[in-house]
């Protein structure tokens, strides 16, 4: 029994807000607020029809504004809020759950919208010259929340899709059955599905092609160590989908698994993506169209990475046209009872079924459903405790077992072919 008010409804929201209304015995009342109101309603209508149970409401809302967003808060008064809309809203949200007195979720861990901010951005050259990585996005302005958090009894759950939060649990539920000690992680993410455009991503592609761009990093005996943008090549082969080319990405759940399992001597992420993915992103980036610095356009002021976005396809269109399979997971090397042990842990998610079930395709899917176990879990207790936490910081076993039973079945592999 629990009322959640989701914030949000793109492409992941779709998923999570449908599977938790699957789930009415624990959703038993939900709001959907977003920029669009229209959106929401037509999410609602699709849920009503669907013969859910849970008492669905919308609103508009601009999360940007944590007056707008306490007010909303205050009027319908949830359990929690899941935020499913853009990591730029992750603390004005945060600080509206702290105001109110309610828990918070999210997916993604806070980046700035506008990477010029003269307030942010000394801030962030001195943690890319402390810390050793420049991504715009890390776990430090949320974890500032700790305190305050705790102090006011409320939980704060980080990054609860599929990476980060589901290869997080895998990292603990390896921790908890299958080691002693893990020497190494190694976390792969594949996308085997084809949509038949020459470029699209498959999630706000802002948000995408600034990770993807950035450059490269990974840790080792606790430090970083960066790399040129795709300048790490391996090939894997994966069940269900083949081989594939592979690239190193900085990625945020390396940073939260660093300082939370230290005795892990080296953690990896590396993504596949296809060459012609590659090519355009390449040449974007050369004509400067994934700048995210304003320029002035016949007297109007454009940010040429949200233009790009405008001409892209929308990722909640790619559903009906993506075929094939992702396989996303973690390779786990260490030792049990004095002898060596390697493993790889990962689900399998097929694009079309995930359209037959939700309209989706699996990347929304494969994150949409970890954002609800996440939620489901904050909500019924079991993963509440007073502070800001990443999924690896809980018991992993409830959310392996939800995992499998609601749409993202994992499979353990003893002795994987390793990623050299
Ligand atoms: P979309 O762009 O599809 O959806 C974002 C939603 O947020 C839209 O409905 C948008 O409204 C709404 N929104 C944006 N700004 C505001 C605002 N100021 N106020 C209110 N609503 C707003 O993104 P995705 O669904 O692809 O991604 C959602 C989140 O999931 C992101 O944080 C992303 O980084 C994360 N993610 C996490 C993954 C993981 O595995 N952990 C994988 C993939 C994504 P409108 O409809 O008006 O545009």
């Amino acid at each position: 029994m629990s009322r959640i008010l989701v914030i949000g409804c793109g492409g992941v929201a779709q998923v999570a807000i449908q599977k938790a209304c699957q789930n009415d015995e624990v959703f038993t009342e939900l709001m959907i607020a977003s920029r669009t109101l229209s959106k929401c309603d037509e999410l609602k209508d699709k849920i009503e029809k669907s013969g859910s149970r849970t008492k669905v409401t919308t609103a508009k809302v601009d999360a940007d504004n944590t007056e707008e967003l306490v007010k909303l808060i205050r009027s319908y008064q949830p359990e929690a809020v899941l935020n499913v809309a853009l990591p730029y809203q992750d603390l004005t949200i945060m600080d509206a759950c702290l105001e109110t007195g309610v828990h918070y979720i999210d997916t993604a861990n806070y980046e700035p919208e506008d990477t010029e901010d003269p307030t942010w951005r000394p801030i962030y050259e001195k943690r890319c010259k402390e810390k050793g990585f420049s991504a715009y996005f890390d776990y430090s302005w949320q974890w500032a929340y700790e305190e305050r958090f705790k102090k006011a009894g409320l939980t704060a759950l980080l990054g609860t899709g599929f990476d980060p939060g589901v290869t997080s649990v895998f990292a603990a539920y390896a921790k908890k059955h299958y080691f002693d000690t893990i020497d190494t992680i190694d976390i792969l993410d594949c996308n085997g599905g084809d949509h038949g455009y020459a470029f699209a991503t498959n999630f706000n592609p802002e948000i995408n092609l600034r990770e993807v761009s950035a450059p490269g990093s990974y840790m080792e005996n606790g430090k970083w160590i960066e790399i040129p943008a795709m300048s790490i090549h391996r090939e894997y082969d994966f069940e269900g989908v083949g081989k594939k080319d592979m690239y190193l990405l900085h990625h945020e759940e390396i940073e939260a698994l660093g300082r939370n399992m230290p005795e892990v001597k080296r953690i990896r992420f590396f993504m596949t993506f296809g060459q012609s993915y590659l090519d355009h992103m390449r040449c974007l980036e050369d004509v400067g169209m994934l700048s995210t610095e304003p320029v002035n356009f016949n007297g109007t002021e454009i940010v040429p990475i949200q233009f790009l976005k405008e001409l892209l396809p929308d990722p909640a269109s790619l559903g009906p046209r993506t075929k094939g399979k992702t396989n996303i997971g973690c390779i786990f090397t260490g030792k049990k009872d004095g002898k060596e042990r390697s493993i790889y842990i990962y689900n399998v998610c097929d694009h079309q079924e995930c359209y037959r079930e939700v309209g989706s395709q699996a990347i929304s899917y494969t994150t949409g459903v970890p954002a609800m176990i996440g939620t489901m879990l904050v909500a019924n207790g079991l993963w509440r405790k007073p502070g800001v936490f990443t999924t690896d910081e809980f018991d992993p076993d409830p959310y392996m077992e939800a995992l499998n039973k609601w749409g993202l079945p994992w499979k353990v592999v003893e002795n994987p072919t390793l990623v050299d």
